[in-house]
């Protein structure tokens, strides 16, 4: 199919859905519906990479080149969706698909104001790699290697002039992006070098289709080290003081900030908010210190500045901890231990026929640094399990795996099960599958699923779940770190704050290591407002409990109110909140 031919039966394909007069709202869902179904289709012809990832599998051999043509039928297929939309009122629908409408025409927004406002296209360099379209076909567990190969090979013909256009359309970019870029394409080499030759030699391919993707390979690496030779010596040496900063400016702000968390406040308020909340753990974080010095550093002087104890406090008790090969079975045995805390305190309902496995991280998923995390199953594949990946200290010094043993010491370890696992993302994950929407699994809101693996930590603690200072010293700590997340991404885009500004706030007032503050500066330089989705979720959830806790007084059931929150899938905190508001 021509892509541009594409755009023009946009409007005919969407609108061929409205023909029929909606008499009633069953009507109303049942044809939204068939929108819906049309509209999923369309985006995938539309965005082919982004099928992929999603795991629909119909475009893996299309690359697609970037470039004004290109940005065209992106818009015309967000206003075509946008007329569609247009003709409907939301409040015929049912809930399920009042906030799919409101997700779909967030996306139409998003998609015009990244094009025309936004432009990451011209200044982040990092946004042309061939790596993840390569990496997205290949681990697709459900398709034959040949016919992956295949569609690789298919998309490896167009990555010379992939990186031809991306030249073409950068402009002015920023320092930080350009170096992510050159590093990013640097280890996506590894696909021309290991990953396909060795597939290749392993597929069933004739030797004349072998023999002609082994070219292609070769060419699609020298079009990728092209690429990073020419940002290396053409574009870097240009990027003086003047080059475009990273920093994205106040407006900007805003306006991302709305469309990417979708809250019912502005970044602005939201910030008021972070501030005041650090500033309420700051004194509940030095009550405790008092309260637990006697027991731990009785022998030492408490120091007058209260930062300098905390901290002091803090180190101490750090040292309760597992050992290095305690680690994944430590974090194997505290599962049920919540899982029987939740159901004795009937927090909420969890799936017992769905366990969560606990695995070693696979090798090809490291990112480097260690941690835990959730890996659930795509909208495509609901049935493979989900994963609890959790990563060993293999390469790590004995320094430096008893810097990162302290940090997730055993109260720590507790907190970060339940946000990851139970009740935190992998309990939402459950619920949100239940919701049959898509569209939800699609653009899912990123606050509210980080929003809800923050708000059950501290509902967790308020139930009594490890009711001891300890434990609500280093959940304080933990919160401490959602609230600086939101001050620091804020500061650093809206008020030009520099990397010590960043650091003095995480190390002194927030209690974390130079190396985690350097991480999180970087990480702050490279993206804008997701650092904020956590705060800003847990923040708007919370809020949303209260209130209903308030109107409903003595019939408020905990219970019920997660259950119903969790109903309606990944929709944004605020269209969640209208819902169970209004009594749907
Ligand atoms: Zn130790
Ligand atoms: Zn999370």
């Amino acid at each position: 199919m021509n892509r541009i031919l594409l755009a023009a039966i946009f409007i005919a394909v969407l609108t061929a859905c409205n023909q029929k007069s909606v008499n009633t709202s069953a009507d109303a869902d049942k044809i939204f519906d068939t929108f819906k179904e049309r509209f999923v289709e369309k985006l995938w012809e539309v965005n082919p990479g982004w099928a992929t990832s999603q795991g629909y599998h119909k475009y893996d051999s299309v690359l697609v080149i970037p470039g004004p043509e290109e940005d065209k039928l992106v818009l015309a297929f967000a206003d075509s969706v946008d007329t569609w939309l247009q003709q409907w009122k939301p409040e015929a629908l049912s809930a399920a698909n009042k906030t799919d409408w409101q997700l779909i025409k967030n996306y139409a927004e998003y998609t015009r104001f990244y094009i025309n406002e936004f432009k990451g296209g011209e200044w982040n360099p990092s946004n042309y790699n061939v790596g993840g379209a390569i990496f997205d076909v290949m681990d697709n567990r459900n398709a034959a290697l040949d016919t992956k190969l295949k569609a690789v090979n298919s998309k490896l013909k167009n990555v010379p002039a992939f990186f031809e256009a991306a030249k073409g359309i950068i402009h002015n970019p920023t320092k930080e992006h350009t170096q992510l870029a050159i590093d990013q394409n640097k280890g996506s080499l590894y696909f021309f070098t290991a990953v396909l030759p060795d597939s290749l030699k392993a597929s069933g391919l004739a030797a004349t289709e072998k023999e002609e993707m082994t070219k292609n390979i070769a060419a699609a690496k020298q079009a990728v080290e092209g690429y990073i030779s020419w940002l290396e010596k053409e574009v870097q040496p240009k990027l003086g003081d003047s080059a475009r900063s990273f920093r994205i400016g106040k407006e900007l702000y805003e306006k991302k900030f709305k469309l990417d968390v979708n809250s019912q406040y502005s970044a602005a308020e939201m910030y008021k908010k972070a501030e005041e909340r650090k500033a309420y753990l700051t004194a509940e974080m030095g009550k405790l210190t008092e309260q637990l010095w006697p027991k731990y550093l009785g022998k030492t002087k408490m120091p007058q500045d209260k930062a300098v104890a905390i901290r002091m406090m803090i180190d101490e008790i750090s040292k309760q901890h597992c050992n290095r090969d305690s680690f994944l079975p430590t974090i194997e045995k505290q599962l049920p231990q919540l899982t029987a805390f939740i159901n004795s305190h009937n927090i909420i309902d969890l799936d017992s026929t769905k366990p969560l496995k606990v695995r070693k991280t696979p090798e090809y998923m490291e990112g480097g640094g260690a941690g835990a995390s959730i890996n659930s199953p795509g909208p495509y594949d609901k049935d493979a399990a989900t994963y609890y990946n959790v990563s060993l200290l293999n390469g790590y010094s004995a320094e430096e795996a008893e810097s990162y043993l302290r940090e997730y010491n055993d109260y720590v370890l507790q907190i970060l099960n339940i946000h990851e696992a139970i009740p935190g993302h992998y309990t939402q994950l459950i619920y949100s599958n239940r919701s049959p929407s898509i569209i939800k699994s699609i653009f899912g809101n990123g606050a509210m699923v980080e929003g809800w693996a923050c708000y059950v930590e501290r509902m967790m603690m308020e139930e009594g779940y490890n009711d001891s200072p300890e434990m609500w010293l280093f959940y304080y700590k933990w919160n401490m770190r959602e609230a600086c997340n939101f001050i620091l991404d804020y500061n650093i885009h809206c008020n030009n704050w520099s990397e010590q500004q960043v650091k003095d706030l995480l190390v002194k007032e927030a209690f974390q290591q130079e190396a985690e503050a350097k991480g999180k500066y970087k990480r702050a330089t490279l993206t804008q407002v997701q650092l904020t989705s956590y705060f800003t979720g847990l923040t708007e959830i919370y809020e949303l409990r209260e209130e209903i806790k308030k109107k409903q007084a003595e019939k408020f059931d905990l219970k019920k109110f997660h259950e119903q929150f969790l109903s309606y899938g990944s929709a944004p905190v605020k269209d969640i909140r209208a819902l169970m508001l209004n009594g749907n």
